[in-house]
């Protein structure tokens, strides 16, 4: 629960902001100092998981029977956005591991808990998550990869595209048509990715978050065991979208986070750059625009933290995420451009970081339910569905 030690509604606790602290004192000794190489080579710095499970990072949603550290919601956002606020790549690669070591320690099986959550929390595994198609992004019922029962084993086949960390991850959350048409002929399974069958078919190259890995994946006649089902068959659909559900708050958290190191930028920005005489921070024109980017980030932050509180407190959240994520993806977008604004020219090279947090913003708006989608779902939430 958040306001405990505060006493105010959507205060973090301090222990909540401790795992915010740690996810910041790593980000800073470990991201900062490569960021703007790996970003230039577009790595995937492997070797970085490491250091970040040494604190905790890649165990934020592991339970701890399983070696993990059992953060709530609240805590594992603010570390997102803490990483986010260094690299929104980072951010995003621990959202999406975490997204599916909490689908498994949620609605996996004894067995499935056993195989893969103490690895996932050692981050000797990393996860990925895989429902997009070429021809089934917002539309996910219409996805076309089959799942073909062969006695006790399942045998897949299908591309998925645009799988993030599908490059480096040990094990991918993915669905599979394993009936008929829409979807109720949906199943989810948790694939081994070192299965025969299973090849990378291309990294795609990004706009931004150049340090998360973004694949496509193939699947030739994979054979899987009927235990690696998630659920029960036909609950794919369902599984896949309570999982983006919650992975909202990450990618929320993520927004919130390039949001900050735009306001962190643009205020040192703002007070050391001096033009008619004066630091441009004493221009109305420039103060207010920080303003707004200040007043935007807190009511970010504050539907971030709400979504998760009430996860946290098992409470329905689905348009608290949606809205979260809508308002916050929105605001990053926005407050990149204008933190470039502030820089003026500067602004514009890749001498100054605001060109990369301009770049990383947008995909925030696109990934795990476009802007319109999350759109969709508060209004069904308000009007039923009407179609
Ligand atoms: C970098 C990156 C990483 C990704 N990682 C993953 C991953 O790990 N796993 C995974 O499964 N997927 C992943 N995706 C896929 C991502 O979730 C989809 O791109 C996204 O859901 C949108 O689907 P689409 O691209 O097919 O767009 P479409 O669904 O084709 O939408 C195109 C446009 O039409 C709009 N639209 C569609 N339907 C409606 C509607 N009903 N009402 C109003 N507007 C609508 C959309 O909002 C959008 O503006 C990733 C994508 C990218 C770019």
């Amino acid at each position: 629960m958040i306001g405990a030690a505060s006493g105010s509604a959507y205060e973090p606790t301090d222990d909540q902001r401790a795992i915010g602290d740690v996810a910041r004192d790593v980000a800073l000794r470990e991201i900062a100092p490569h960021i703007v190489q790996w970003d230039r080579e577009h790595a995937f710095p492997r070797q970085l998981y490491g250091k970040l499970t040494e604190a905790g990072l890649m165990g934020m949603l592991v339970p701890e029977q399983y070696g993990g550290v059992g953060a709530d919601y609240v805590s594992y956002a603010l570390a997102i956005e803490e990483l986010a606020r260094v690299d929104a790549g980072t951010a995003v690669t621990v959202s999406v591991h975490s997204m599916i070591c909490n689908a498994i320690a949620t609605l996996g099986s004894l067995e499935q808990k056993a195989l893969w959550l103490e690895r996932l929390a050692a981050g000797d595994v990393i996860a990925g998550f895989g429902l997009t198609e070429s021809d089934a992004g917002s539309d996910a019922a219409g996805i076309r990869a089959t799942a073909r029962r062969d006695g006790d084993a399942w045998v897949l086949n299908g591309r998925k595209q645009w799988c993030t960390n599908g490059g480096y991850s040990g094990v991918v959350m993915a669905m599979f048509r394993t009936g008929g048409a829409g979807s109720k002929g949906i199943s989810a399974f948790l694939v081994d990715s070192s299965l025969p069958g299973i090849v990378v078919e291309k990294t795609t190259e990004k706009l931004g978050i150049h340090t998360s890995n973004t694949v496509d994946l193939a699947f030739d006649d994979v054979r899987v065991p009927h235990a690696a089902m998630l659920g029960a068959e036909g609950t794919g659909l369902t599984q896949a979208l309570m999982t983006l559900t919650s992975g909202r708050i990450g990618i929320a958290a993520q927004a919130a986070g390039i949001l900050a190191a735009c306001l962190d930028a643009s205020v040192q920005f703002a007070k050391e750059r001096v033009a008619f005489g004066k630091p441009i921070g004493a221009f109305e024109g420039v103060s207010f625009k920080i303003a707004r980017m200040a007043t935007d980030l807190d009511a970010a932050r504050l539907l971030v933290y709400r979504a998760a509180a009430l996860a946290d407190a098992g409470r329905p959240f689905v348009a608290e995420a949606s809205k979260a994520k809508l308002f916050a993806s929105t605001k990053a977008r926005e407050h990149a451009s204008e933190a470039i604004q502030i820089h003026g020219g500067y602004g514009y090279t890749t001498e100054f970081p605001v060109e990369r947090y301009y770049r990383d913003a947008k995909i925030t708006e696109i990934y795990e339910g476009t802007s319109e989608i999350q759109q969709l779902v508060i209004a069904r939430g308000l009007l039923g569905r009407l179609d």
